[in-house]
């Protein structure tokens, strides 16, 4: 399995495990279970959720999926922006660790940008660290100039990742996002790397992988996981699934392959708004 060093140190799978609408339908919560643990049991150990997702729904049942192997999970999870507040966001984390049935989250990220300042919520994450409720924190969905002003706020260099859409449809990042973060030594976490699923039907990429021996959706996330310092999370519901993307964790594409894939999905040549799902 591919690894990805955290700014304090901290190793974590570079492919984990994106939970966004698992949950919400109670006849297949025993499958989403069945499947994040697998997960889990194969080394897709970082499992990331908001408390965003069905209103908590998720957080209860990676918190049930997790609850006796607790201690092999790299638990992300989200404080909506609304809830950033310095008071709002220790009792949204304290909300969401009754959901989870845990005594910590691994690293807290700010979901996006409200109207809160950065250094009410930073200080507040700061706060839920030495209360040990959380080891860590982090951004989702900051473009550069958020991430500028997020690095000259007080307490700035203790953000430890910016979760944002990167896959091969979704490049903009490469332009500047992804080099700055890189300069700045901040890994990025990226979101639906298979487009929720729609890259999966895409011809060309049908057409490469099976050529390769291997599936669209290995692919795909073997692309994302081209670069040490990029996270990716896809969300899979079934057991065969969450299997099958396992199978890019440790998978090197070609020179060759990646020029094809260049072609079909050309690199950014110039600054673009940040996209987001
Ligand atoms: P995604 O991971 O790109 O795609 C998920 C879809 O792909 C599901 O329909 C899944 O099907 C399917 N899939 C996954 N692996 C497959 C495989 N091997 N073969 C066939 N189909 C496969 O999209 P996402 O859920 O939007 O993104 C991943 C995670 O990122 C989320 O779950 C969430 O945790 C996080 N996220 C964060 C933000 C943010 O704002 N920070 C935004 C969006 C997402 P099944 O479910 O049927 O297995």
């Amino acid at each position: 399995m591919k690894q990805v060093t955290l700014p304090d140190g901290h190793i974590v799978p570079a492919l984990g495990q994106g939970t966004w609408y698992m949950g919400d339908d109670r006849s297949k919560r025993s499958e989403e279970i069945a499947t994040l643990r697998r997960g889990i049991e194969l080394g897709m150990t970082l499992v990331d959720t908001a408390e965003m997702y069905g209103g908590g729904r998720s957080e209860q049942l990676v918190g049930e999926a997790i609850k006796d192997v607790r201690d092999q999970v790299f638990l992300v999870d989200k404080v909506l922006p609304s809830n950033a507040s310095s008071k709002g966001t220790i009792t949204a984390c304290e909300r969401s660790l009754r959901n989870l049935q845990t005594d910590h989250i691994d690293l807290y990220l700010l979901h996006w940008s409200g109207s809160y300042r950065y250094e009410e919520t930073f200080k507040a994450f700061e706060t839920l660290k030495q209360q040990g409720k959380i080891a860590r924190w982090g951004v989702s969905n900051m473009d550069p100039g958020e991430m500028d002003e997020i690095l000259a706020t007080p307490q700035g260099d203790q953000c430890m990742v910016n979760q944002v859409l990167y896959n091969l449809t979704r490049r903009g990042i490469e332009f500047d996002l992804l080099p700055m973060c890189r300069e700045d030594g901040i890994p990025l976490m990226a979101y639906s790397p298979v487009e929720q699923s729609r890259l999966l039907r895409h011809k060309g990429v049908k057409d490469i992988a099976a050529k390769l021996g291997i599936t669209a959706a290995q692919l795909a996330l073997a692309w994302v996981l081209r670069q040490e310092d990029v996270i990716a999370i896809p969300k899979a519901s079934r057991v065969a699934h969450v299997e099958d993307n396992f199978g890019a964790a440790d998978l090197e594409l070609s020179p060759e392959t990646l020029k094809e894939l260049d072609h079909l999905f050309p690199a950014p040549t110039r600054s673009r708004p940040l996209e987001i799902l």
